[in-house]
C-alpha cells in the first residue's frame, strides 16, 4: 500500500478548496476516536470553512465504558486483573486501577488477550473485556482457546458494546444537531456497510465510512456536503477495507461465543441490544457470573462532562475543567485518558 497517495497535498488542498464554498451550515459527527486524533494530528479541523463543524462521538471504548466496571475491578481480590493500558489510569469513585495496583491490587496491562491465557496458566486471572466490533472478535477466539486448554483459571468480564445500536440512541435522543457521520473505518472492516442502513431509512442521515488518512477525511467530509445538497445515504470511501457486508468470519466467531444484550454506556445510559455478554455454552468463563458481577450506567466524576462530550453537546474546551484541572497527566474523566479520547486529542493538537 502506497500511504503517500493518501496525504497528497495537492489532493487535499484542491478538496479543501471546493469545500471553501460550502455554504449551509453543516455539523459532522466523526464516531471512531482514531478518527478524531487523526482529525486533530491533521489539523482537519482548522482548514474547513466556518460552516462545517466536526463533533466528536461515542466511538472511544474506554470513554464509553462506566465508572461501574472499574468500581467492580478495584473490589476484587486474589485474581490478576489483565486489561489493556488505557483502562487502568480511568479513575472511577475509587480511585483508578492505577492506584489500586499501588496499593497491592494485582493488575497487568496486556497488549493482546492471548497474554491473559499465558498467565492463567499459574494465576487466577479475569481479562477485561472493552471495545467495539473491531476487538471483539479476537477477545471470542480467546474463550474458545480458554475450553481447548481446560483452563480453570480463566475468566472475562463482557463489557463489549456495538455501534450501530449506539448510533441508533443518539439518533432517537435528538437533541443534537447532526446532518451527517463519519463512520469508523476499523469497526466498518468487521460490520460491513449495510450495518448502516437504518440511519437513511429511519431518520434520513447519511454517513461516509472512511479511512484514516487526511485525504480519507476530506474526501468523507465533501461527500457528505454533497450529500446534504442532494440526498443522505451510506457510502463506502474506505473500499480498499471495508466490503459491503464486512467480515462474516469474524461475525461468525462473535456469534459463536457471544449473545446481545442490553448495555450501559457513559452519558448515554443504558441502550437497548448494544452490549454482547457471554452464551451459557460458555458460561464457565463468564466473570460477570463467577464473581457476581453487575455494572451500571453510572456519573461522570463531579464537574467532568466526559457524557455530553462523547454524546457531541458539548467540545471538550466547553467543560470549565479542560486544560485547567483536567489534563492528560491528571485525567478527571475517561477522555482525556485514552489515547482515542476526545479531550486528549483537543488537549494535544488544538489549543
Ligand atoms: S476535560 Fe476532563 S473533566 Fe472535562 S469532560 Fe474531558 S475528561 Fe471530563
Amino acid at each position: 500500500m502506497d500511504w503517500k497517495k493518501f496525504r497528497n497535498p495537492q489532493l487535499i488542498a484542491d478538496i479543501l478548496q471546493l469545500l471553501q464554498s460550502h455554504q449551509q451550515p453543516l455539523r459532522l459527527m466523526e464516531v471512531c476516536g482514531t478518527h478524531t486524533m487523526a482529525i486533530g494530528h491533521w489539523g482537519i479541523r482548522k482548514l474547513l470553512p466556518a460552516t462545517i463543524s466536526l463533533i466528536s462521538g461515542p466511538g472511544c471504548p474506554v470513554c464509553v465504558t462506566p465508572t461501574s466496571l472499574i468500581d467492580a475491578l478495584i473490589e476484587l481480590k486474589s485474581v490478576t486483573i489483565a486489561t489493556f493500558g488505557d483502562l487502568i489510569r480511568v479513575p472511577g469513585n475509587y480511585g483508578s486501577l492505577e492506584l489500586a495496583r499501588a496499593r497491592g491490587l494485582q493488575v497487568k496491562v496486556i497488549y493482546s488477550p492471548l497474554e491473559a491465557l499465558e498467565l492463567a496458566e499459574k494465576r487466577e486471572v479475569i481479562l477485561v473485556g472493552i471495545g467495539f466490533e473491531t476487538t471483539i472478535p479476537g477477545m471470542a477466539q480467546t474463550l474458545i482457546e480458554a475450553r481447548r486448554r481446560n483452563l480453570k483459571n480463566f475468566s472475562l468480564l463482557p463489557a463489549f458494546k456495538t455501534i450501530p445500536p449506539a448510533l441508533r440512541a443518539l439518533l432517537k435522543e435528538n437533541d443534537v444537531q447532526i446532518d451527517g457521520f463519519l463512520l469508523p473505518g476499523h469497526v466498518s472492516v468487521i460490520i460491513g456497510l449495510e450495518s448502516y442502513r437504518f440511519m437513511t431509512q429511519e431518520f434520513g442521515i447519511g454517513g461516509i465510512i472512511t479511512g484514516f488518512e487526511p485525504l480519507d477525511i476530506v474526501t468523507a467530509i465533501y461527500h457528505l456536503a454533497l450529500q446534504q445538497e442532494n440526498s443522505p445515504r451510506i457510502e463506502n470511501e474506505y473500499r480498499r477495507c471495508v466490503s459491503d457486508r464486512g467480515n462474516r468470519i469474524a461475525r461468525d466467531l462473535m456469534e459463536q461465543v457471544l449473545e446481545v444484550q442490553d448495555a450501559p454506556w457513559r452519558g448515554l445510559g443504558w441502550i437497548p441490544g448494544s452490549g454482547l455478554g457471554i452464551r451459557a455454552e460458555f458460561a464457565e468463563f463468564d466473570a460477570s457470573r463467577k464473581y457476581g458481577i453487575t455494572l451500571a450506567a453510572g456519573n461522570d466524576p463531579p464537574g467532568c462532562r466526559c457524557g455530553d462530550v462523547l454524546k457531541g453537546k458539548i467540545i471538550p474546551p466547553e467543560c470549565p475543567l479542560f486544560a485547567r484541572v483536567c489534563q492528560p497527566e491528571n485525567p478527571i474523566g475517561p477522555c482525556m485518558v485514552s489515547s482515542e479520547g476526545s479531550c486528549a486529542a483537543y488537549y494535544k493538537y488544538e489549543q
